[in-house]
């Protein structure tokens, strides 16, 4: 019956047309053809994504003891890029074919990751490859581009007043070290958390929400004695793969990607993928690295300001080490659109369902009234008036009843609330579940712990 655990290519267009159709994801400004590989997140996407990223900062704040959270502003000193190496390095290497102009990222062309290691060597020649799409042997040698965005500050448009659109989110969080470590006298090990935009101006974008220009980055970084380091990072692995499990993705749809030697950057003591079985094959969800004291470091040269730590217990003073773990809230959010999907034959043809967890649906309840009968609409309004204020909930009086569960399955909300012509008399409505189709009929005044009872499973 279910597909769950067979994520077809197919299954791709089916969740983009679903997700523009019903309102989660629309390219953004349409009307003009499309800005780019931006996203406009829906009445419905806006929804989920934000019970996605509420979901992360639950785990990684509210329900720890050692994590606290902050939000950085996204223009930062241009200093802060240099620090960081991004000015330099943030790059990929671009190849563009002479005959179609089609544009690659090296490790898009066949043998993809042998030619970055040879290009990390210096050592790729492009010349007589063919074109992956014209197959003429017309490619460029490859060429440095640099993925930030950017724009100036104030009036002047000169190289003094240069500024950054932040391509992560992380060197906030590095530059508010000592801030947040002193403001809230925290002792090491700990983290700070952070959600917000990040921009990169990436070369061949797509693949709908996974890769686009302008996104949303969820980062945590572990502060920690260079001993702790290894053991936090395995440690860190086990917590962020339990955190997309408990978002409802099968444990087949998840894998770890070790990153080789010569894969990582050079400061990285280790780095892995937490990958997710996209419909367009395996690819990073997630990324956890063990950076050791490279930010820290490089922000105490850069800006003149001595950034260690002084560790009463052991009495020594050192620069942290830090583990992250870095996770696109839009990525994840396809991700956890992907593993919901599912279909199953019903008389009507197929029914699709959305099988969101009760925490992530974008509405945890929908009130169907029987008809569009006005007597029936006011009971149905009270009914929705008592359930608002509790739960994420919406209303839908058009069509006929069986179209409207399928519509709320559709958009995976986990209950509908029926109310008929014999609720006008017996104060009762029937509760129906998305899963099971189940019906219960219970009185109206016990519909708000029920409704809860039944969310939180
Ligand atoms: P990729 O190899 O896919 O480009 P990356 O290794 O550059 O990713 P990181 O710099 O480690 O990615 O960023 C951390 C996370 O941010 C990624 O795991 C991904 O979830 C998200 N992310 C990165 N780039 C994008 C993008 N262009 N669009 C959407 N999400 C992104």
């Amino acid at each position: 019956m279910s597909r769950r655990s067979d994520p077809r290519p197919e299954l791709f267009d089916k969740i983009t047309s679903l997700a523009k159709r019903r309102g989660f994801v629309f390219p953004s400004s349409e009307i003009y053809g499309g800005a780019g590989a931006t996203w406009d997140f829906g009445p419905l996407g806006v929804e989920l994504k934000n019970n996605v990223k509420r979901s992360w900062w639950r785990a990684m704040t509210q329900l720890r003891d050692d994590v606290v959270g902050i939000d950085g502003a996204i223009l930062m000193h241009p200093r802060v890029w240099e620090a960081s190496g991004h000015v330099e390095n943030f790059v990929d290497p671009l190849i563009e074919c002479g005959s179609c102009r089609k544009r690659y990222r090296i490790d898009e062309l066949p043998d993809g990751d042998a030619l970055m290691v040879r290009w990390r060597a210096g050592a790729l020649d492009s010349s007589g490859m063919p074109c992956p799409s014209c197959n003429e042997k017309r490619l460029s040698q490859p060429r440095k581009f640099n993925l930030m965005f950017k724009t100036f500050v104030g009036p002047v448009e000169d190289s003094a007043s240069v500024a950054w659109l932040r391509p992560e989110t992380a060197q906030s969080i590095y530059v508010d070290f000592e801030n947040v470590q002193q403001s809230m006298r925290r002792k090491l090990p700990f983290g700070i958390a952070q959600i917000g935009k990040a921009f990169r101006n990436e070369i061949t974008p797509g693949n709908f929400i996974f890769r686009s220009r302008e996104f949303e980055q969820m980062e945590m970084q572990y502060f920690c004695h260079p001993s702790q380091a290894g053991a936090l990072f395995d440690q860190w692995k086990g917590v962020r793969k339990a955190w997309h499990r408990a978002l409802g993705t099968p444990e087949e749809w998840l894998r770890f990607r070790d990153h080789a030697m010569d894969e990582r950057a050079h400061y990285a003591a280790a780095a892995t993928d937490i990958e997710f079985r996209f419909p367009f094959g395996w690819k990073e969800l997630e990324g956890i690295h063990n950076r050791t004291d490279y930010d820290l470091k490089r922000h105490a040269e850069c800006s003149g300001k001595n950034i260690e730590y002084f560790d009463d217990e052991r009495k020594e003073h050192y620069v942290p080490n830090v583990v992250e773990t870095s996770v696109g809230a839009d990525r994840a959010t396809f991700a956890v659109l992907c593993a919901a999907y599912d279909e199953e034959p019903d008389k009507e043809g197929t029914r699709v369902v959305l099988r969101f967890t009760p925490e992530l649906a974008p509405y945890k309840v929908a009130i169907l009234p029987l008809s569009k009968k006005p007597e029936l609409s006011g009971l149905a309004g009270e009914v929705w008036a008592k359930v608002r204020p509790h739960v994420m909930s919406t209303y839908d009086e058009t069509q006929a009843i069986g179209r409207r569960y399928r519509r709320q399955d559709e958009i995976g909300t986990p209950l509908c609330v029926t109310v008929d012509f014999d609720s006008l008399t017996d104060r009762q409505v029937t509760i129906r579940e998305r899963d099971s189709m189940a019906q219960v009929r219970i009185p109206i005044d016990e519909l708000v712990p029920t409704l809860k009872a039944k969310l939180r499973g």
